[in-house]
């Protein structure tokens, strides 16, 4: 049997391992288990990021009646993880792998320096054969920096372990024109990284009881994580070998599949463009700036391309860029402070506020 790939990162959302009561649904665990183990048998390289935690706790126990929001999701996060890893652990030993818990934060991305450290963690996990399964780490994130879901997670993740594909695993086939519910809906095979049109393919449809993920986040995520040239497919979890036939290179299975990027950006600005909900300042810069910026040729954004600094950063901080209607263009890293910035608008020789290496722009 020939599988398409030799690394991938495989999301698993809540709406796939709880049942319709809250409980995990252990048979689906169990079998996706074995299908991973199939996988990995064949020597594909896994990443496992698992939802699951928070709903594995809300069945197991009920908090008193004040427990407010925050407080309810770090009990039951803290109480299900447990739970989740140990099924994980005990299924996968079963077929003699060995897996291992990885819990983390957005703010572990936000720093060059954790980012890198917890890139050689997964490293080291792999390179001794062991399966990594990833969460966020519920119980100490704060609510505000939380990521919007595991789908933006593992997007995250499938980028920093450089994986040739990302598999999101939902209760839905995939991404449909029009609400999957209406007649004469239709199931998007192939969404080209060019051609994406956010707004035509959009349903929220299949929206988890359990996760905090829609549809629209994961379009969101796939079109950024197709961006750094990782194929993404959105397929069906509860399927019955949904990994096996999705993977195998002669059959044809129904589900999403977005094409990759064929020039991807390099290490660095695939860990800038990510960092959007991590950055500390922002500009506004004016069209010629902006042209010059989305263009095929490397260039860096100049103070005075800038209009206006919106919000005061320091040197080495990430910053956000928007363009002269409001919308956010691009991430950089600023090589000097906004109060600096003015003194340079009026020299001649101007430095680069964001050097071209350090300039991630949506395009
Ligand atoms: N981290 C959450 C959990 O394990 C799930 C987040 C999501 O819904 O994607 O329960």
């Amino acid at each position: 049997m020939q599988f398409r790939y030799k690394k991938i990162t495989i999301k698993i959302g809540s709406n796939v391992l709880t049942k319709p009561d809250g409980t995990l649904n252990v048979s689906h665990i169990a079998h996706l288990v074995d299908q991973i183990t199939f996988l990995h048998k064949h020597g594909v390289e896994v990443v496992l990021v698992s939802s699951g935690a928070v709903a594995a706790g809300r069945a197991i126990f009920e908090p008193a009646k004040k427990t407010d929001a925050v407080s309810q999701r770090q009990l039951w996060a803290a109480l299900g993880q447990v739970k989740l890893i140990s099924r994980y652990s005990n299924f996968f030993s079963e077929h003699g792998l060995v897996c291992a818990q990885v819990l983390t934060t957005k703010e572990n991305f936000s720093d060059r320096t954790h980012y890198l450290n917890m890139k050689n963690c997964f490293n080291t996990l792999l390179e001794n054969r062991v399966l990594p399964i990833v969460n966020e780490n519920d119980t100490i994130s704060v609510t505000e920096l939380m990521f919007t879901d595991n789908d933006e997670l593992s997007g995250l993740i499938a980028s920093m372990v450089n994986s040739e594909a990302l598999i999101i695993l939902s209760n839905v086939n995939g991404v449909y024109n029009i609400h999957p519910q209406k007649e004469n809906a239709e199931l998007i095979r192939k969404i080209d990284f060019d051609d994406f049109e956010n707004g035509n393919v959009v349903t929220t449809s299949g929206q988890s009881t359990f996760g905090r993920g829609g549809m629209h986040t994961k379009l969101r995520i796939a079109r950024k994580v197709a961006g750094d040239g990782i194929g993404v497919h959105i397929a069906n979890g509860t399927v019955e070998n949904v990994l096996i036939h999705l993977l195998d290179l002669e059959k044809e299975f129904q589900h999403t599949y977005f094409v990759p990027n064929k020039k991807p950006s390099s290490g660095i600005k695939k860990w800038i463009g990510y960092s959007e909900s991590f950055t500390k300042g922002q500009v506004m810069i004016n069209q010629g700036a902006l042209k010059a910026l989305v263009s095929d040729t490397a260039v860096s954004l100049l103070p005075v391309g800038v209009v206006e600094i919106i919000s005061e950063f320091k040197k080495g901080d990430l910053i956000k860029i928007i363009d002269e209607t409001g919308n956010v263009v691009g991430v950089g890293k600023a090589q000097y402070s906004s109060d600096k910035i003015k003194s340079d608008t009026n020299s001649k020789k101007q430095r680069p506020l964001i050097h071209y290496d350090y300039l991630y722009m949506e395009k």
